[in-house]
């Protein structure tokens, strides 16, 4: 599954590599393998567009150096479009995937 790849520059995936601190997680559990280690001791975002929005690597990163709004994926921009919404992104806009800081849902 590592090489699929969806709309381009829609992917919610934020990574904030100062924050890595290269335990891995994020290359283990991801499915589309987005992240690699890059030489250092952390990692790096290969295919920022093959990334699916499951959220299991924010949910794992260990010092919330990922973040990503999970579980709407393409059908909420595609609804956000039917209804003649501006946003291309979901109305989840809190939801970061990360079960310490939560989120609401319209
Ligand atoms: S899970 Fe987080 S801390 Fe661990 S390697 Fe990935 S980005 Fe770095
Ligand atoms: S949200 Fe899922 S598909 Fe996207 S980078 Fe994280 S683990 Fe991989």
């Amino acid at each position: 599954m590592a090489h699929f790849e969806y709309l381009k520059n829609v992917v919610t995936l934020e990574y904030r590599e100062e924050k890595c601190i290269g335990c891995g997680m994020c290359i283990e559990v991801c499915p589309h393998a987005v992240f690699r280690f890059n030489g250092t001791r952390r990692v790096e975002v290969t295919s920022r567009d093959a990334c699916m929005e499951c959220g299991a690597c924010s949910r794992n990163c260990p010092t919330e150096a990922i973040s990503v709004q999970s579980g709407v994926g393409c059908a909420a921009a595609v609804i956000n479009g039917m209804l003649g919404r501006k946003s291309s992104a979901c109305c989840c806009t809190t939801d970061t995937g990360n079960p310490k800081t939560g989120g609401t849902c319209c």
